[in-house]
């Protein structure tokens, strides 16, 4: 599957909202899940192949070095009747090959992705939603916020850089947002001293927990020991890991995950 960009707006200084649309998309659905998420394949600048292309032909018949990197997007929007799929992709420097791509994309451009897969949508009967996590998880953060009743209670805790990072996040809920700076605290440990530190509300609790790999394994430990939520209770997953390209990351995602079960009972 691919998409042609159609728009490119820059929504907070490193962060950027890609729409795609044309016929490449045809057939896309998603389940209403709202952590619904695309595999997008980005092609290295000298690959001998055109912007379309069959990600499992190039790996069986090219050498690795003209495979396209894959990286994972949240679904920030699909508009069935519009045929149109926004992401909102965070920019961070020259490094990487999704961030960089993102960056420079302009309309015309084509991504090929395959997908989408989720597992996550706010549960209708919690007493209340705790969301938590970087920049990375804000499209499904928001995307959460949007399908939550207006009868429903939202808790927000968002790492981002500083106050020009922030950007609107609209619910008929009730929300408690509270917006954490990297740039005035750059302890890693903040996303989760500031769900620490929060009154706990009665009621079961349903919970996304989706970031920077080290900034959610202290929420998760969290609210596992001290909180008593179980592991049914949230979603939660470390999207990517600082100073590791996603290549690096998923070799060694395996143990993370492993040592981070091991930090609760
Ligand atoms: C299910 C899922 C959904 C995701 N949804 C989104 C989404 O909607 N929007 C989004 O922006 N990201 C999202 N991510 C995270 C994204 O896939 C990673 O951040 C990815 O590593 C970016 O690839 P890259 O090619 O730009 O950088 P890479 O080549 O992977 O990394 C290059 C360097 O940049 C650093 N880096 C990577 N990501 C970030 C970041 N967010 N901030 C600062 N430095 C970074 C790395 O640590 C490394 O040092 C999602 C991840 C998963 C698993």
């Amino acid at each position: 599957m691919h998409g042609e960009v159609e728009d490119v707006a820059w929504i907070a200084p490193r962060m950027v909202r890609i729409v795609l649309g044309g016929t490449g998309l045809r057939g896309f659905a998603v389940n209403g899940d709202t952590d619904s998420y695309i595999n997008v394949a980005i092609p290295p600048a000298e690959a001998p192949y055109g912007p379309v292309f069959d990600v499992d032909e190039v790996r069986a018949t090219l050498p690795a070095e003209f495979w396209p990197a894959r990286r994972r997007y949240t679904v920030r929007a699909w508009d069935e009747a519009a045929g149109l799929l926004t992401v909102d992709v965070v920019t961070h420097g020259d490094d990487g090959a999704a961030g960089p791509w993102a960056a420079s994309a302009r309309p015309g451009d084509v991504l090929v992705f395959s997908g989408p897969s989720g597992g996550y949508r706010p549960a209708a009967d919690a007493a209340w939603h705790l969301m938590a996590g970087d920049e990375s998880a804000l499209p499904a953060i928001a995307a959460s916020l949007e399908v939550l009743a207006p009868t429903a209670r939202a808790v927000v805790r968002v790492v981002c850089d500083g106050p020009e990072h922030e950007i609107e996040l609209v619910s008929p809920a009730e929300v408690d947002l509270l917006w954490l700076h990297r740039d005035a605290s750059p302890d890693v440990d903040q996303l989760a001293a500031s769900i620490r530190a929060l009154p706990w509300s009665p009621g079961p609790v349903h919970a996304f927990v989706h970031g920077e790999a080290d900034e959610i394994r202290g929420v998760r430990k969290h609210l596992l020991t001290d909180r008593g939520l179980t592991r049914a209770d949230m979603s939660c997953s470390p999207y990517w890991r600082r100073t590791m390209t996603d290549e690096a990351w998923r070799q060694v995602k395996r143990d993370f995950v492993r040592a981070m079960e091991d930090d609760t009972p």
